[in-house]
């Protein structure tokens, strides 16, 4: 049985906080809307979804290379951009509690996506009074006409605050990387096409940001740009289109799930000729997982212009000198940790010690993407088996991130590392004193097999490395 809709983000929000996944942002003095912080195992899974986003896309790719730049930028660079002019959302406030909205989503929660992507600013307050749209937070339909608002965070750097010293945090990881791009093509001698990876915070002040992760105002992104001739910008798109729908149903996604959507054209980002986003069906509907736009040679002809120098590819053959054109596959790490979280979440109904029929929660996570591999349970708390179980803690440790656990009954043990989803459990028993050999525990079939203590490394490697 899997959970039902209507609740699951409830569940997941909940099970985050208990079992140490997501918290709430600066709890003790009482939060700060909408920031969350990874608590001890989802440190762990957000790391796992880096590391394999990292394996796939750089690692394995001799046309990949990475990156890490700052976020703090000269602003200039927003204004070649186009951020500063343009990143803006349109904001309507209600007139009568005085909260504010983004009005294109109010509408797009009734309509759908597909129909109001591409809204005109003007268009957005008669509309929401004409299909009666309420506020909420009062449930008034009354609108202030629609202004747009500029995402960016402001700050200063230095010691005065005058316009001089202003800074922005970057709201896409993707312009260090255009800003590096000589330099990376100096360093690594790359051809075209070839890439720059990068993984890193990113910041936009939503004006509703909200649904747990999902949209937040400090977030990380892992994003690509990928240059390539103008002439082969359609066969590049169209395989790493394939490429991206692999990575998440590779690592488990559920396909029926997932949908590419292309944006209209009145929808399209300044930069961009051609945007398909990947949606995942969430709880409240289709929302964009990672966007993948053609954008032409717009950023790097801007920074050519604003910085004054070249950025330019030299063919070998030919010796012409061209701005390339770029695609870009922009997904957002903590969107994807959250999918992952919500489409591994599975209740199943089993019978419990006693015969009784019980729910057992249980996150399906791909072996790679689970926070825990292995979890180490002595039957009791006597140093027989505890001697041993530590043993053989500290025999795995180094390979993956176990856990030993002695607290608690074996059964409420096991609850626990499925709820953090936990591919295999090891239990030390009274036996293992003198047959040398412990209880493998599969979290997916709740199978158990008796493996032998000199063996146990090489079984959890076949389990957890095979390809
Ligand atoms: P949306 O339409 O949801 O606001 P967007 O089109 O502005 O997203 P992009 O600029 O394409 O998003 O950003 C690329 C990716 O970064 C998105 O697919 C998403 O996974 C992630 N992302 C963007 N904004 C946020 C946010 N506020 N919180 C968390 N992740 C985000």
């Amino acid at each position: 049985m899997s959970a039902k809709k209507e609740n699951l983000m409830e569940k997941i929000v909940s099970l985050s906080k208990r079992r140490g996944i997501i918290f709430p942002g600066s709890e003790i003095y009482g939060g700060l809307a909408n920031t969350w912080d990874y608590g001890p195992v989802g440190v762990e899974l957000k790391n796992n979804v880096k590391k394999i986003w990292w394996k796939y896309f750089v690692q394995e790719r001799e046309d990949i290379v990475g990156l890490d730049a700052a976020i703090l930028m000269n602003p200039k660079t927003w204004e070649a951009s186009g951020h500063v002019a343009g990143f803006s959302d349109p904001l309507v406030d209600c007139k009568k509690c005085k909260t504010r909205h983004r009005g294109d989503k109010l509408l797009e929660e009734k309509f759908g996506v597909d129909k109001i992507a591409g809204i005109k600013l003007e268009d957005v307050q008669p509309r929401l009074i004409k299909e009666k749209i309420k506020c909420p937070d009062c449930g008034a339909v009354d609108w202030t006409e629609a202004k747009r608002f500029n995402l960016m965070f402001k700050t200063h750097q230095g010691v005065t605050e005058d316009s001089g010293s202003l800074v922005y945090l970057r709201p896409e990881t993707a312009q260090g990387i255009f800003v590096n791009f000589k330099n990376v093509l100096d360093t690594t001698h790359m051809k075209l096409p070839f890439g720059i990876a990068q993984i890193g915070k990113a910041f936009r002040n939503e004006i509703t940001p909200g649904n747990f992760t999902f949209r937040t105002r400090e977030f990380e992104q892992m994003e690509i740009e990928y240059f390539v001739a103008e002439k082969d910008w359609k066969k590049k798109y169209e395989e790493f289109k394939e490429a991206c729908w692999k990575f998440f149903t590779g690592y488990g996604l559920n396909p029926k799930k997932l949908r590419w959507r292309q944006h209209a054209s009145d929808e399209l980002s300044h930069y961009s000729k051609e945007t398909y986003d990947i949606e995942y069906q969430f709880p409240w509907g289709w929302g964009e997982l990672e966007g993948f736009a053609y954008r032409t040679d717009f950023d790097l002809a801007q920074h050519e212009k604003f910085s004054g120098q070249k950025l330019r590819y030299r063919e070998p053959e030919t010796g012409k000198e061209f701005v390339p054109h770029c695609i870009e596959p922009s997904f957002g790490l903590d969107r994807t940790a959250l999918t992952f979280l919500l489409d591994a979440y599975t209740e199943e109904e089993v019978r419990g010690a006693s015969g009784e029929k019980e729910t057992r929660v249980v996150l399906k996570f791909h072996k790679d993407i689970a926070p825990i591999k292995v979890a180490i349970l002595p039957l009791s708390k006597k140093e027989e088996l505890t001697k041993p179980a530590r043993d053989i803690f500290n025999s795995l440790k180094s390979h993956w991130m176990v856990q030993y656990d002695e607290t608690q009954s074996i059964g409420k043990r096991y609850r626990r590392q499925d709820e953090i989803g936990t591919p295999f459990c090891v239990t030390v028993d009274f036996e293992t004193l003198d047959d040398k050999a412990v209880t493998v525990r599969d979290r997916d079939t709740m199978k158990q097999e008796r493996v032998s203590v000199d063996k146990l490394n090489k079984y959890l490697k076949d389990k957890l490395e095979a390809c």
